[in-house]
């Protein structure tokens, strides 16, 4: 078994996820595995990344596919005996003017954005070594969903003692909710991206809890963050930030030095801590 450091990144074939993966080359002081559900891209941005002079290297990882996570899973426990860095990043976003119906476009986004990311997280995190990082993308849309939720789900989602179990049913009600139309009514807003990401970042909240009570000793440090308005494949040429500057808050909380406690369990946007 390698004494290496390793780090992971979901989702890192294009967009945001290459760039953090291009980061870590340079600054993580160990194996860098970029990785995509398809082995064709992920080779292609794997040799895209070869002729900029770094050497990161590939697995195949679908977040919808349990087996994909967990032949990762033994696969890191067998060469490094664990994980050092984990970014999930992974993510997708029905276009604007995309005429799926809503229920259909809430079931697939949550089915990625939030149910995979858990299932990676479920899988990943008992991997975590001392002084692990664990990066969860999540996005502003999570606050401004939040804002647009009836005050009692803002009041569950703000819970300091919501459990994972209980993320999990309103999550999985939401989509319910609409495929019966009822969404609205029951105090949800009108985005399924937004709602997708408010999980993301009430996991982290929870996660990081966990760790707190679970295993203290270990300084484990685990936050989610926006990236920030980045030019890619989801949001578009008008982006204000190049996909570089858009990996620099979630490589700042990757890289967190050995010495910090914080932040953890935090939101983080421009490398500041946000109110939730
Ligand atoms: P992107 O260019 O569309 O890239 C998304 C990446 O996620 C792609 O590599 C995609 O792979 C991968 N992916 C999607 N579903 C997957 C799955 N089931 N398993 C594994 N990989 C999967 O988007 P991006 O803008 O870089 O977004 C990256 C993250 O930042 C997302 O979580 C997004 O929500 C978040 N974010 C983005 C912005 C922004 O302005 N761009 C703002 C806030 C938050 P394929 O190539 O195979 O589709």
């Amino acid at each position: 078994m390698s004494n290496v450091q390793v780090a992971v990144v979901t989702g890192s074939n294009k967009g945001i996820g290459l760039a953090i993966v291009r980061a870590l080359c340079k600054q993580f002081p160990g194996d860098v595995y970029l990785t995509s559900r398809d082995p064709g891209r992920g080779q292609a941005a794997v040799a895209q990344l070869q002729q900029e002079g770094l050497r990161p290297l590939f697995h195949q990882l679908d977040i919808d596919d349990l087996q994909s996570i967990r032949a990762l899973r033994d696969f890191l426990k067998e060469k490094y005996g664990g994980l050092n860095v984990l970014v999930n990043n992974a993510g997708i976003a029905f276009k604007v003017h995309d005429t799926t119906p809503f229920a259909i476009q809430a079931e697939v986004t949550l089915k990625t954005n939030f149910f995979g990311t858990r299932n990676v997280c479920t899988e990943l995190l008992p991997l975590m070594k001392p002084y692990g990082r664990v990066v969860n993308v999540s996005s502003m849309v999570s606050s401004s969903a939040l804002g647009g939720c009836s005050q009692e789900l803002q009041q569950k989602f703000r819970s300091d003692t919501i459990t994972e179990e209980e993320l999990v049913q309103l999550m999985t009600k939401f989509v319910e909710d609409t495929k019966k139309s009822v969404h609205q009514k029951e105090g949800w807003p009108n985005t399924a991206y937004g709602v997708s990401k408010i999980g993301v970042t009430v996991l982290s909240r929870i996660q990081a809890r966990l760790l707190n009570e679970k295993r203290k000793g270990d300084h484990i440090l685990l936050n989610a963050c926006c990236p920030g308005w980045v030019r890619t494949d989801m949001a578009g040429p008008k982006a204000t930030k190049s996909p570089d500057e858009g990996a620099e808050t979630p490589v700042y909380l990757a890289l967190l030095p050995s010495d910090a406690d914080a932040p953890h369990g935090q939101f983080v946007s421009n490398k500041t801590v946000k109110p939730w």
